[in-house]
């Protein structure tokens, strides 16, 4: 029952946003039929700090490492396969990942809690209000296809902060809608970008039409055989590219 009074509050509550629906702010997207399947896995052999990524007709399996020889997997299957395999209990999980997973890193096991999410395109249609500001999922949740959710979160916190900590420097209102417009128009574009790409990248990989599946071998061998090009999408995915904001610079703010 305690009443708190503040000049912004910064909703970070997820693709759900309470924050966010109690200002009024609409949300557009779709869900994907897919669930992601997540839980770390042990292994015999040591993964090298390797992630893979295999992808098939119904989403991709993502094996990414964790501390000593343990991965966690994001294994995506259509929602009602999801919901049969989830269903099922520990030895029989592993029964049916195991063929998916393939044999590189030697017998596997379950070494912790299984979860399934449903995947959807969830974008807030303002990141902004009346003395509110949305960040992270509750301004955008896209497919993790491309593992990049995350980190679009931590640049919306480094451009907010910026914005926030510059007008507040200049003697600024930090909660006026006019400011916050200043760190929407910064985390737009980029966002909009990222829900497409992930959006097409789904299309693209997660289906066995012989021509997609075509252009998709084309473009990965291109990305392969070209260092610029690779080096390129490397950065792209570690978030280097565009105007970064000061703390995604490692500066100070
Ligand atoms: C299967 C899967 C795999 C992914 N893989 C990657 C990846 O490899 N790399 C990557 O960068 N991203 C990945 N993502 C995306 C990433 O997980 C999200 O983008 C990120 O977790 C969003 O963080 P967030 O803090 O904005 O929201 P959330 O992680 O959803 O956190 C919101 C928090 O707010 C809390 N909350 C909600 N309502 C309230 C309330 N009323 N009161 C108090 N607390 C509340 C919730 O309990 C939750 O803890 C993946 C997502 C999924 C589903």
């Amino acid at each position: 029952g305690q009443r708190l009074r503040a000049r912004v509050l910064i909703g970070c509550d997820g693709k759900t946003s309470e924050v966010a629906s109690r200002a009024r702010i609409k949300r557009t997207g779709w869900r994907y039929g897919q669930t992601a399947l997540v839980c770390a896995i042990a292994h015999e052999k040591p993964h090298d700090a390797t992630a893979h990524q295999f992808f098939m007709p119904a989403g991709p399996l993502a094996i990414l490492p964790l501390t000593e020889d343990r991965s966690s997997i994001v294994w995506t299957e259509r929602q009602d396969e999801a919901n049969r395999i989830q269903a099922l209990d520990d030895a029989n999980y592993l029964q049916e990942l195991r063929p998916r997973f393939g044999d590189f890193l030697g017998d596997i096991s379950l070494a912790g809690e299984r979860f399934a999410y449903p995947l959807e395109l969830s974008i807030a249609q303002k990141f902004v209000g009346d003395r509110v500001a949305l960040v992270g999922d509750a301004a955008h949740a896209v497919h993790p296809i491309a593992g990049q959710g995350l980190n679009a979160g931590l640049k919306d916190i480094a451009a907010l902060a910026e914005v926030v900590t510059d007008a507040h420097r200049r003697g600024e209102d930090i909660g006026r809608v006019d400011v916050l417009e200043r760190y929407q128009q910064w985390r737009r574009f980029d966002t909009m970008t990222l829900a497409i790409a992930t959006d097409a990248f789904n299309r693209l990989f997660s289906n066995d039409n012989s021509l997609l599946r075509a252009i998709r071998d084309i473009g990965l061998a291109a990305t392969n055989s070209l260092p610029g090009l690779r080096r390129g999408f490397i950065r792209e995915a570690a978030g280097l590219t565009g105007d970064l904001p000061r703390l995604a610079q490692g500066k100070p703010l």
